[in-house]
């Protein structure tokens, strides 16, 4: 039985004088939830802060890209060892709006996870088909051939040190979650994929979904065979809908 997580996004929103009730609020009910993890994502200015108000409790933390290279003329970028200087146990990797806006390739996902996972952070790694994608009948050549970069990268052998993210392109911050049915036949074939290159590591990946879970739809979502937990952007945001999503992960 593998254990859920419950990661929150927070994009490119917070404050220092906002951040510090959100985060006391989401440690003290993730202390109530022993069997989910619970971590959150926050922007890198605010990770001294972040370290500082959840060092030692029950919620982790962690930031949502890294650079892949180590140190440098990489002007504007974040490395691993920085973000362990701040605590980080997480980094997410490939979310489809640095794919999008950044024009980050498959390979450049890869070798991110590569760079994350060799300087001992856990990467969540982001997949995902368009709209367009989905309607020409593309979704799971897609996604193969993202999780192919990231296998050809990382080598299955290191995927236990891994999550992957399933988020459908069109479902991010819409509204309008994918169906337990399109969730569950991506995740199928997530694993089975990884199943095929190490039957142990594929059963045992933790694979979750993400593109608007809200209260309302992730115990169904959270109860999928599976689905090992969610990635969370706008409830995130608001401490009690990101707890009672981890109250669905705890139930389901
Ligand atoms: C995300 O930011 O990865 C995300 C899934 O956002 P939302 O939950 O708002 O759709």
């Amino acid at each position: 039985m593998r254990n859920k997580f419950i990661a929150g996004n927070w994009k490119m929103q917070g404050s220092l004088a906002t951040n510090p009730a959100l985060l006391h609020s989401v440690a003290a009910g993730a202390a109530t939830l022993p069997t989910v993890t619970m971590a959150v994502m926050t922007p890198f200015p605010y990770l001294p802060q972040v370290q500082a108000l959840l060092a030692g409790s029950a919620c982790a933390w962690g930031a949502q890209d890294v650079s892949e290279e180590a140190a440098g003329a990489f002007t504007g970028e974040v490395s691993v060892a920085m973000l362990q200087d701040m605590g980080c146990r997480y980094v997410i990797v490939g979310h489809s709006e640095r794919r999008a806006r950044h024009g980050e390739s498959d390979a450049r996902v890869g070798a991110k996870a590569r760079a994350a996972i060799e300087g001992a952070l856990i990467p969540i790694i982001c997949l995902g088909e368009t709209l367009a994608q989905r309607e020409a009948g593309e979704t799971l050549a897609v996604v193969h051939r993202q999780l192919d970069a990231v296998l050809e990268a990382v080598g299955v052998r290191r995927m236990p040190q891994a999550v992957l993210a399933y988020e459908p392109v069109w479902a991010i911050g819409t509204g309008r979650s994918a169906t337990p049915a399109q969730v569950q036949e991506v995740h199928a074939a997530l694993r089975s994929r990884v199943s095929n290159a190490d039957w142990v590591v594929g059963a045992g990946l933790q694979i979750l979904y993400g593109g608007s879970v809200k209260p309302s739809n992730a115990l169904e979502l959270m109860g999928l065979p599976d689905v090992d937990g969610a990635l969370v952007g706008g409830a995130s945001l608001v401490a009690d809908d990101f707890l009672d999503i981890g109250r669905a992960a705890a139930t389901a």
